[in-house]
């Protein structure tokens, strides 16, 4: 049963319940399948596989790919990094879009080259100006597909503009994080074009629809030659046994990833509906997660309703660091999570919830 929230009632001095909205993080956690394979996980003595065989041949067989076209990672963070260390550095160029995912940045700096950052158009990457943007010192282009925290994406006929449009040199990266999620039949996630060119890279990851985001699991599906370079320099046993055993476990559990993609189409729908009914803007997503904007509503500022969200026990993430001071990103949660939410910015607001 969901206790209803009672305006007023929450207190200085401590919260009963935390609700975690901020990292786009999986409500319903992870299959049961995984968490028990991780708690099965023991020769705690011994290294673990350093190859993610295992893993990499219950993506391959899930997805229909070449396991000798995978790496997996530390999460695709660590990918991320690995990448920009291999084909980038001082005197290169990286291209990411404005508001993307944040990585993107500190893996270029720490590769010791230059990032290159190109408007969007309606909180959306824009090929064009991607394109425009490439010169002979272009090593890569990143591009999350949705993009976090904006949670827009690109039409496959979009990101395959882009791919035509680049030059040999430069190699492609799709980050699609929230692929499970999207819900749109002009979405691709990268599999198509990484299969039939040279310059593309996909990076997947379990955080989001598996929900093992503690565990550090990413995976990269590239043409043999990047592939090559990232396992050149990744560390020989990057990816731990515990989370090898989990996230093969998470593969073989369709049930759950397609509970955990309708639960979010449920609740996605919902909150956009509820908070646009409140009078905010809600960025449209199809990702875990919305973008909202509190453009001075009724004199009410996105720093004020952090506070007092938190102040009642609900983490959302500020957007000051994307340059996006006036927004706040939440997480997809529980029914119970989402509909306090929404009760809680009504109290905000000054208006009554439905
Ligand atoms: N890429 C995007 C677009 C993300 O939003 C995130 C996490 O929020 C990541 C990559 C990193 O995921 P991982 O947990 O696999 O490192």
């Amino acid at each position: 049963a969901i206790e209803a929230y009672v305006p007023g009632k929450a207190q200085a001095g401590g919260v009963a319940k935390v609700y975690k909205l901020s990292a786009n993080e999986n409500p319903l956690g992870p299959s049961p399948k995984a968490r028990e394979a991780f708690h099965a996980a023991d020769a705690l003595e011994l290294y673990p596989d350093g190859s993610s065989t295992r893993l990499r041949d219950a993506i391959a067989a899930a997805y229909g790919l070449d396991p000798a076209r995978l790496v997996c990672g530390t999460g695709s963070d660590e990918l991320i990094t690995l990448i920009a260390a291999a084909y980038a550095g001082p005197g290169d160029e990286v291209i990411y879009s404005q508001y993307g995912f944040l990585v993107y940045r500190i893996a270029t700096l720490a590769a010791g080259a230059t990032p290159v950052v190109v408007p969007e158009r309606n909180l959306t990457a824009d090929v064009d100006a991607l394109l425009a943007a490439v010169n002979e010192k272009t090593r890569i282009v990143f591009l999350a597909n949705p993009n976090n925290p904006t949670g827009t994406y690109l039409p496959f006929d979009e990101v395959r503009r882009l791919q035509r449009g680049l030059p040999p040199h430069v190699l492609l990266v799709l980050d699609a994080a929230y692929a499970e999620y999207v819900r749109r039949n002009d979405y691709e996630s990268g599999i198509e074009l990484v299969a039939t060119t040279r310059n593309v890279a996909m990076l997947r990851t379990f955080s989001k629809i598996h929900g093992l985001a503690a565990l550090r699991v990413g995976w990269l599906y590239g043409p043999a030659e990047v592939v090559d370079a990232v396992n050149r320099i990744r560390g020989a046993f990057n990816v731990n046994a515990a989370a090898i055993a989990a996230a093969t476990a998470a593969i073989g559990d369709t049930a759950h990833v397609e509970a955990a993609v309708a639960h979010n189409d449920t609740w996605l729908a919902w909150l956009t509906a509820e908070l646009t009914a409140l009078g905010l803007t809600v960025t449209p997503s199809v990702g875990n997660f919305v973008l909202v904007h509190f453009p001075d509503v009724d004199g009410k500022r996105a720093p004020d309703a952090d506070a007092f969200l938190s102040a009642r026990g609900l983490i959302l993430r500020r957007m000051d660091a994307y340059g996006l001071p006036g927004a706040l990103r939440l997480t997809v949660g529980t029914e119970e999570a989402n509909r306090l939410l929404v009760a809680v910015l009504a109290e905000f607001l000054g208006k009554s919830s439905a």
